[in-house]
C-alpha cells in the first residue's frame, strides 16, 4: 500500500470511529479561539476552557481585552502556566486585532502567522475551524500518530510533518483528520510506550502496531 492509499484508509476508519470529532477548545467567536490556542501551549484544553470563562467575564470583547494591562490578563491566565508570556502575547494580539483589523480575526494564513504568539499550528487551527479552509494541525498527537502509523518516517519537526501531510491528505479532509488524531491519541494511541493496539481500528494497517513505539 502506498502512503497515499494508507492515508485514505486511515481517514475513513477514523471517520467511522470519531464521526463528530471537533476542536476541544470551547469558543463561540474567532478571537476567543485565538486566545485559547495561545493559552493551550503546555496546558490541557480542559483547563484552558475553565480559565477563559474568568477572562471573558472580566474582558468580554476584543476592545476590553486590548485595553487590559498585561498584569491584569496574567493574573487570570496564570493557572495555564507561562502566564507572563501568554498574557503579553494575548494583549499584543488583541491590540493588533483592534487597531489593524477592526476587531476581526484575519482569514489569511500569512496574516495570522504575523500575530504575536501565533505559529503554524495555531494559524492552521483557525483557518480550518473558524474559516472552514484546508488545514493541517501538527500538534503533539498528530506528530506521534502519523509517525507510528507510517505516514511519515521518523520526522518530528512540525513544519516538515505538515508539508508531508499536505501531499498525503485530501485538502478538504485535513482539519477533521487532525481533530480525529487528537481523539485517537488520547483514547487509544496514547503517548505511553505501548499504546492500546489491541483495541485500535488501525491495527491491521499501522506500521507500529503492537511494537513499543
Ligand atoms: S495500532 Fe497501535 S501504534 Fe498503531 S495507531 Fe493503533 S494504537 Fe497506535
Amino acid at each position: 500500500m502506498t502512503k497515499e492509499e494508507l492515508a485514505l484508509v486511515i481517514i475513513e476508519r477514523l471517520k467511522k470511529e470519531y464521526p463528530d470529532a471537533g476542536c476541544t477548545l470551547d469558543y463561540n467567536q474567532a478571537w476567543k479561539l485565538l486566545v485559547s490556542v495561545r493559552l493551550a501551549a503546555q496546558c490541557t484544553d480542559a483547563r484552558v476552557n475553565v480559565v477563559v470563562q474568568d477572562l471573558y467575564r472580566k474582558f468580554p470583547d476584543v476592545d476590553a481585552l486590548a485595553s487590559a494591562s498585561v498584569e491584569e490578563i496574567e493574573e487570570i491566565v496564570k493557572p495555564c502556566g507561562l502566564g507572563h508570556s501568554k498574557a503579553r502575547d494575548i494583549s499584543a494580539c488583541m491590540k493588533i486585532l483592534k487597531e489593524e483589523y477592526g476587531g476581526k480575526v484575519p482569514d489569511d494564513f500569512d496574516r495570522l502567522l504575523k500575530l504575536p504568539g501565533v505559529g503554524r499550528k495555531s494559524a492552521n487551527l483557525i483557518m480550518g475551524d473558524v474559516f472552514g479552509k484546508p488545514a493541517i494541525v501538527t500538534d503533539t498527537h498528530c506528530i506521534r500518530l502519523v509517525n507510528r502509523m507510517g505516514l511519515v518516517d521518523g520526522i518530528r519537526d512540525p513544519k516538515k510533518v505538515e508539508m508531508i501531510l499536505w501531499k498525503l491528505i485530501p485538502r478538504e479532509e485535513g482539519s477533521d483528520f487532525c481533530h480525529r488524531l487528537v481523539y485517537h491519541g488520547r483514547e487509544v494511541c496514547t503517548a505511553r510506550t505501548k499504546p492500546y493496539c489491541d483495541r485500535c481500528v488501525l491495527a491491521d494497517v499501522c506500521g507500529k502496531c503492537g511494537v513499543e513505539a
